[in-house]
């Protein structure tokens, strides 16, 4: 897509044999690198006590490098050291803060190779997922730079009597505190900061424990494109130790946080309890994503857009597809479609090109799902599960699984991961439909499957969602396209990649002059 002077990043069509065969071999190069990172404080990357091993998810006993983690004193200075910049960051010209993270967006695309296998050993990614995700990351590297121009440059006149000037600007907040999480580890990780730091903000960028060598390098290439070591530091840890602490500091500008609805809560009553600025939480959260779909279908499209929503990354998309809603005259043959693609689907290590759906990120995201698909199992039916590889080297795995049940209500919580459910329904309980999705207190992303337009665009309306898909999948959105982001359980808005999303990350002020 061409926005203006800004195009959307290239992606590689892994169709075309040639072109394929020599990326894979590329990122095969890789497979064995040992990468290492640390905090990085001033431009300077400490070597920190705290040494963690990290090992692959699809093979467990793959050690693919080691990351220190910052304590309390470390991220108290790196504090320290960012307040101290923001005034002359926040007061540099909005072009040199755009212009570096164009420089940016050019050092990504220049170590894709790198990035994308980073993604896949450390993440778990699919090489496809891993392109995508590079993408992602330069997109909103040139996007939000090119909104900054716009949002930041002169201030706006506004009128006034004679004699006076009236004018209204926008200038950065202070340090921003950008905690991210493990499924988008370089495009969510860089989004959050490339928007904080566009904007006059400094940054301290906490990483998700499960992935820090990839956010390492993307610091590394940051600093690498003039964004200067005191503005932009970096500090892996546990959530519980380092997070907690950086968002309980008094002296923040906002936070911007990614992961789990419980997380958001709490880093809002941390925010809460602090009694000087009252700063911004801008949070993306979890979803219970449903789709619906009626009679008048296309069963083999909607069974493709089912597949991809809820099995694609492993189900490990806070848009992905969790419970699936099909008019009862169309069910059994969605259902006898999605047995027959579920059972085609490949499971297995994600750097290799036939590969549909990689592990989950941990042994713990793994027991949790096979914990749930046990429950669940027990209350419902289940349809299907897809074959699981023959050999999983301890890798992290999860078969992907639908099942079916009665009603949403029997899902406590979000399944992170490739766990389908399916709840048939008959025309006439629509509403109930409707109403039983909106009262679960999520509202991030919504499928519709229909040939009837007023129907389609009926349920688009009522339903209380960010984003609403029709006639296609729902993961995947893309900067500048599809702005992402919920509401309700699902977050706070505004939308990531979408044109108001840098207003969060600035204060305005009016200059009035008596001439
Ligand atoms: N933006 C992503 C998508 O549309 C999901 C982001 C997330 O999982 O946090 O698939």
């Amino acid at each position: 897509q061409i926005f203006g002077d800004r195009k959307n990043s290239l992606g590689l069509n892994m169709n075309i044999h040639s072109q394929a065969d020599d990326f894979i071999n590329a990122v095969h190069q890789y497979r064995d690198k040992q990468w290492q990172g640390g905090p990085i404080v001033n431009g300077d990357v400490v070597d920190a006590h705290h040494k963690v091993a990290i090992h692959s998810p699809q093979n467990t006993s793959h050690h693919i490098g080691t990351i220190c983690w910052g304590d309390k004193a470390l991220a108290e200075q790196a504090l320290k050291s960012a307040n101290a910049a923001y005034r002359r960051w926040r007061d540099t010209d909005v072009e040199v803060r755009a212009s570096a993270l164009e420089k940016l967006a050019d050092l990504l695309e220049a170590n894709r190779i790198e990035l994308i296998a980073l993604c896949s050993v450390e993440a778990g990614k699919s090489l496809q997922d891993g392109i995508d995700e590079i993408r992602e990351a330069v997109d909103f590297c040139r996007y939000y730079a090119q909104q900054a121009r716009e949002l930041m440059g002169e201030g706006t006149t506004l009128p006034g009597p004679t004699g006076e000037t009236n004018e209204l600007f926008v200038q950065g907040r202070g340090t921003f505190i950008c905690i991210s999480p493990w499924n988008f580890p370089l495009a969510i990780f860089l989004g959050q900061v490339a928007a904080a730091l566009v904007t006059g903000n400094c940054v301290i960028a906490k990483p998700a424990e499960q992935t820090g060598l990839i956010a390492f390098r993307a610091v590394q290439l940051a600093l690498e494109a003039g964004i200067p070591g005191d503005v932009l530091h970096f500090m892996p840890g546990s959530g519980a130790e380092i997070g907690s602490f950086l968002v309980s500091q008094e002296e923040i500008g906002g936070v911007c946080f990614t992961g789990s609805t419980y997380t958001a809560q709490a880093i809002n009553r941390a925010l809460a309890a602090r009694t000087r600025a009252i700063v911004p939480l801008i949070a993306e959260t979890g979803g219970q994503n449903a789709m619906l779909i009626d009679s008048t279908a296309l069963p083999e499209q909607a069974v493709t857009d089912i597949v991809a929503s809820a099995f694609k990354s492993a189900g490990q998309r806070c848009s992905a597809l969790r419970v699936l809603f099909v008019q009862d005259d169309i069910a059994d043959r969605v259902i006898d479609l999605l047995k027959g693609a579920m059972a085609e689907l490949k499971v297995g290590d994600p750097i290799l090109h036939e590969t549909d759906v990689g592990p989950v990120i941990d042994g713990a995201a793994k027991s949790n799902l096979e914990q749930h698909v046990n429950d669940i199992t027990q209350a419902g039916r289940l349809i299907a599960r897809a074959p699981m590889p023959e050999y999983t080297n301890g890798g992290t795995f999860v078969a992907p699984t639908a099942i079916e049940i009665d009603n949403i209500n029997q899902l406590v919580k979000e399944n992170f991961g490739p766990i389908l459910h399916v709840i048939r329904y008959k025309t006439s309980e629509l509403d109930t439909v409707i109403q039983s999705i909106n009262d679960t207190g999520f509202g991030l992303t919504f499928g519709i499957h229909s040939r009837n337009e007023t129907f389609a665009a009926d349920i688009a309306r009522r339903i209380d969602v960010g984003n609403v898909y029709i006639n296609r999948n729902q993961i995947g959105a893309v900067v500048g396209v599809q702005p992402f982001g919920g509401r309700g359980m699902s977050g706070t808005g505004p939308k990531a990649g979408g044109p108001h999303y840098l207003t969060s990350f600035v204060t305005e002020k009016t200059r009035t002059n008596n001439i």
